[in-house]
């Protein structure tokens, strides 16, 4: 089992906040411009989807449908402006009983208006024991990022951290109208930060290998932290076996549990 000093992994860790520019990298500046450049519906799929499984909650569906068009990142940002035009990408619904907690989406998921449009989408659903579509079914699952829109890239080539304004516009209502919600899987550092601001202080390690305590202290919404599914943590997976072996098969029969209880 972890040990509650275990320093987090370079993946874990959350990056400073800084103003977006140009990524310094050759890859990543061609990837800004095409995300700059990109010219596809500012309505994404995703927001589409959860607009019409919300279509029955009055309330939902005005704050869904409030969300799906926001440009506040590009209108009246808080410092400086999207380098991109702003495409929310989420997935609600009223009937969605797990939320997947996420940072922020990717210049892939960006492109495609889906969320975990890439491999790590793979390797989580695997963690999770779902299919494609049960994973994109807005009516079983949520995906509620810390930041609803591609945050662009930093001058060292990473992806920013998620925007600010989302958090102060949105998640407090969000999670506020989705009473149907029992389980949040939290992924990555600033999804920490507002779902178990009580770890601040702890490694990613200790507050994922704390799961059984956490689990049971914040039922009925019961939360679960999870490291990115991306690649950049084969290295702590390998590190700590504990996670595959003892920590999934716990999380894959909650969620079939969740999933297979009557409404
Ligand atoms: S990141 Fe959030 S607050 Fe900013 S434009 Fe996108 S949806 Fe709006």
């Amino acid at each position: 089992m972890p040990r509650p000093t275990d320093t987090p992994r370079r993946a874990d860790t959350p990056r400073r906040t800084e103003a977006p520019g140009p990524a310094d990298t050759p890859r990543r500046q061609r990837a800004q411009r095409r995300a700059g450049a990109f010219t596809g519906p500012a309505v994404t799929e995703a927001a589409t989807r959860s607009c019409a499984a919300a279509a029955g909650d009055p309330a939902l569906a005005k704050l869904t449908g409030a969300m799906a068009v926001c440009r506040i990142c590009a209108d009246r940002p808080l410092g400086a402006p999207l380098p991109h035009t702003p495409r929310p990408i989420f997935q609600i619904s009223p009937t969605a009983r797990i939320a997947i907690c996420s940072q922020a989406p990717g210049n892939r998921a960006h492109m495609a208006g889906r969320p975990f449009f890439d491999p790590s989408g793979v390797r989580l659903r695997a963690w999770m024991g779902l299919s494609e579509a049960t994973f994109y079914d807005p009516a079983q699952v949520a995906i509620i990022p810390m930041g609803f829109c591609f945050p662009g890239y930093d001058k060292a080539g990473g992806d920013l951290p998620p925007r600010t304004e989302c958090r102060a516009t949105w998640h407090d209502e969000v999670f506020a109208a989705m009473p149907s919600l029992r389980l949040l899987l939290c992924i990555g550092r600033y999804s920490l930060a507002y779902h178990l601001p009580e770890t601040r202080r702890l490694s990613l390690t200790a507050i994922v290998g704390a799961w059984r305590e956490i689990a049971e202290r914040t039922a009925p919404r019961t939360v679960m932290a999870l490291p990115h599914p991306s690649w950049r943590n084969n290295a702590w997976l390998k590190k700590n076996p504990w996670f595959e072996a003892e920590h999934l098969p716990d999380l894959r029969a909650r969620i079939a549990a969740i999933l297979a209880a009557p409404a």
